[in-house]
């Protein structure tokens, strides 16, 4: 079965441990594809995507999950926005030749932002640390360690055509106080079976495959797989939206000098092109009906 670009979610029927497997193939070639990344960038800019979609499928939100890391390094940023339906769009900045491998190296000293947008310009949550540990997966178990109990894992691999990753994590259960010790005994076995997972399994086997391979002894209840995309939420209205933050004096005087005034959508590269007549129109209050981008 292909389970390239899905989302699976299990859970063991007897303990309170949950998980999820996500495949990308098709969301990591379209994202990659958007600019001429140095294949350390592109692994990491994966990397990020695996860890975005395993996170997003266990936090609740309506909008979408943002995850950012910055530094002072060779790649001064590195951003995956994932959406409540696995809209995936991300992007990297960097500079020079890059010669370095390992994650702090490439990051420099920095930070990890994680944005949680629930739709609504009130309650938007943002968390903020320092970057510590030597991979997205290592960063990422950092922050949850010190800013939620849950207790989590996860692996990450990433080769040039395909990135995967596997996330289990402990439930927190109301028996959780008494049974505590043979709760941990459990948590620890099930995450040691877990980390025997090798990259080009977790890469190149079928989700069922990795369960049975990794969880023979436990009974798992798989979830249907959920599709993972690339898709950009820009549009002509939110690139309006832009424009007319800039405001009116600062468009027309971009519009003195050329015929139109150009945007790019960095995450996917459509470019918006607004000439004098769109330009007015953006600081009329009746915006004229949506029409479609052009691409160049
Ligand atoms: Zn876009």
């Amino acid at each position: 079965m292909d389970d390239h670009d899905t989302l699976n979610r299990f859970e063991f029927e007897h303990l309170p441990i949950r998980g999820e497997i996500v495949k990308l193939e098709a969301s990591l070639r379209e994202i990659s594809s958007r600019h001429e990344y140095p294949p350390v960038v592109q692994n990491l800019l994966g990397e990020l995507m695996v860890a975005t979609s395993l996170l997003s499928a266990t936090i609740k939100f309506e909008e979408s999950l943002i995850i950012q890391l910055q530094g002072d390094g060779p790649v001064s940023m590195v951003v995956v926005e994932c959406t409540r339906q696995f809209a995936l769009r991300g992007l990297a900045h960097w500079s020079g030749d890059i010669t370095q491998k390992k994650l702090p190296e490439l990051i420099g000293e920095g930070r990890l932002v994680i944005t949680v947008d629930p739709g609504s310009k009130t309650n938007r949550y943002q968390g903020i640390a320092q970057l510590e540990g030597d991979s997205i997966a290592e960063v990422i178990e950092n922050y949850l360690a010190r800013s939620e109990q849950l207790r989590t894992h996860l692996w990450i691999a990433v080769n040039n055509l395909t990135a995967a990753g596997m996330l289990l994590q402990k439930i927190p259960d109301e028996n959780d106080i008494e049974f505590e010790d043979e709760i941990d005994d459990t948590w620890e076995r099930v995450e040691i079976l877990g980390t025997t997972i090798k990259n080009d399994e977790l890469l190149e086997l079928p989700v069922k495959k990795i369960l049975r391979r990794l969880f023979h002894q436990d009974d798992i209840r798989l979830y249907e797989p959920e599709p993972v995309s690339f898709r950009c939420s820009c549009s002509r209205d939110r690139v309006r939206e832009v424009l007319r933050a800039l405001g009116h004096k600062e468009v027309s005087s971009i519009l003195s000098e050329r015929e139109t005034v150009g945007v790019n959508c960095e995450f996917c590269n459509l470019h918006y092109e607004f000439d004098r007549v769109d330009a007015e129109q953006i600081f009329t209050s009746d915006f004229p009906p949506d029409v479609p981008a052009t691409r160049h």
